[in-house]
């Protein structure tokens, strides 16, 4: 039993606007078997098909403002309301109180100190590291749970001997951005069977996609539409490379912005979470917002009474 979550940064379920929505616009055939046939929108609902749960969920969290990835993302990843106990949203990085909450609780914490394992399966380019290091930027609040629990964050080497991927899936951007030309490269298909694949070395493995986000603060829409059907590749070949017995595959975000390129802020919508696996409908049970998302792990892992 193993449990892999991918994280997509920035999208929630929007209007069915093909002018505004990526997701209305985009062709993404993968993505709508996941939600019974139908494009992931506001009107799209809760959709239960052989292989999966499709939930919208709230990550509005009962703050008034716009959700932010600082305090969603330890929410993710420690199953408090964050923005609740705290007053506010913040982010995207994490402020000195959300970070005392990652560093008391959360999940890969949980886990590696219950000598399960446990990874953020993403490499980061060494000018990254160098920030972190030299106090130049602060880790996102992902990164900062995995720092919390003692693991590594992975690096350049570890991208090219296969021990993590880029986080848009395919290594273009490693090739043609980041200066490494011998970096892997995947298509969307094969990178989904990749992640698939290494999430098998650990209990609980984390995948973390943020470039949504970016697109959807600043367009183009075309982009956007592109990585939409890129996402819908990747879910292609994780989704024939999983076999549904082996655990839970879940896809969420952390606040809505993709969906509406009508304007650069984050948005208030429902996100969407799927879930893939034999145990699908325990774990979508009672799922109704992001502080959900890890006592649902930690029971699915053995680690909470049911
Ligand atoms: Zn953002």
């Amino acid at each position: 039993m193993h449990v892999l979550l991918i994280f997509v940064d920035g999208v929630g379920l929007g209007a069915d606007d093909p002018a505004v929505n990526p997701l209305a616009a985009a062709d993404t055939p993968t993505l709508d078997s996941l939600a019974g046939g139908r494009r992931w929108t506001a009107s799209t609902g809760w959709q239960t098909t052989d292989r999966a749960e499709f939930i919208p969920t709230d990550a509005v969290l009962g703050v008034a403002g716009r959700p932010q990835s600082g305090t969603n993302q330890a929410t993710i990843l420690t199953g408090i309301n964050v923005p609740a106990q705290l007053g506010y949203h913040f982010g995207p990085k994490p402020d000195a109180p959300t970070r005392a909450l990652l560093e008391e609780t959360n999940l890969f914490k949980t886990l590696i100190e219950a000598g399960r394992s446990a990874d953020l399966i993403n490499a980061y380019p060494p000018r990254l590291h160098h920030d972190i290091n030299r106090g130049k930027t602060l880790r996102s609040s992902i990164q900062h749970a995995a720092w919390a629990a003692g693991l590594p964050m992975h690096t350049a080497e570890d991208l090219l001997s296969g021990g993590a991927m880029s986080e848009e899936w395919t290594g273009k951007a490693w090739r043609e951005m980041l200066g490494y030309p011998d970096a892997p490269i995947f298509t969307p298909h094969e990178a989904g069977r990749r992640m698939v694949e290494l999430s098998r070395g650990y209990e609980f493995a984390f995948f973390s996609h943020w470039y949504t986000d970016i697109l959807g603060h600043r367009g183009p829409f075309e982009d956007a539409v592109r990585l939409w059907e890129t996402i819908d590749g990747v879910m292609r070949g994780a989704l024939e490379a999983w076999d549904d017995d082996e655990g839970l595959m879940v896809i969420t975000s952390d606040h809505g912005n993709f969906e509406d390129l009508s304007h650069g802020k984050h948005t208030e919508n429902l996100v969407p979470t799927v879930v893939v696996g034999a145990q699908k409908a325990a774990f979508a049970d009672g799922l109704t917002d992001l502080s959900h998302i890890t006592p649902k792990i930690l029971r699915a892992l053995g680690m909470l009474g049911l």
